[in-house]
């Protein structure tokens, strides 16, 4: 995946009451989203550097620890994914902010939108949760487990080194 989704401007302008007469095919595109929950207005993605190393791992852990943050990599690279519906999303799945909506979300397209395909299809990994992350990142690194003695080490010789 590769954007934030949101609603379309021209299908929104289709299945807006008050917009008037509409192109066949914007007005299919304003079927679709009429009929739609807003899929595309319920979380957003943030693009990360790519993770390499165990403490790299070990933070996407704690981001992934947090309900509603998944983690996945598609061919455009790695990504945050919050769910979380924009507070500008009316009770009836309309665009609050339509005239002044961001780009992002006038960019979108009805086009293979979310409510055709999942949000993690095409994606080479996707992890719900902790424990996907964690399982992954076991068979990835070796003694993943000992991640931690290293930097303890360190501490308790800096601190010995500092108590003499
Ligand atoms: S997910 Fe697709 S159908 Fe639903 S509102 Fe967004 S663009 Fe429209
Ligand atoms: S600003 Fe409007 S179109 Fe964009 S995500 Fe929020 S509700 Fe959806």
């Amino acid at each position: 995946m590769e954007r934030i989704p949101s609603v379309q401007e021209e299908d929104v302008v289709a299945f807006d009451p008050n917009a008037g007469e509409t192109t066949s095919s914007s007005t299919a595109s304003a079927n679709k989203c009429d009929a739609c929950t807003a899929l595309c207005c319920q979380y957003i993605t943030q693009e990360i550097d790519t993770p390499k190393t165990k403490d790299e791992f070990d933070v996407l852990l704690w981001q992934i620890s947090h309900r509603g943050v998944h983690v996945f990599k598609d061919c455009n690279g790695w990504y945050l994914l919050v769910q979380a519906p924009c507070t500008h999303l009316l009770p009836d799945n309309r665009c609050g902010i339509y005239d002044v909506r961001p780009a992002i979300c006038r960019e979108h397209s009805t086009e293979g939108c979310e409510r055709d395909v999942a949000i993690d299809a095409g994606c080479e990994l996707y992890f719900q949760n902790y424990a996907e992350l964690d399982n992954y990142c076991r068979e990835r690194f070796k003694r993943w487990d000992q991640r931690f003695e290293k930097k303890l080490k360190k501490q308790k010789k800096a601190k010995k080194n500092k108590a003499s």
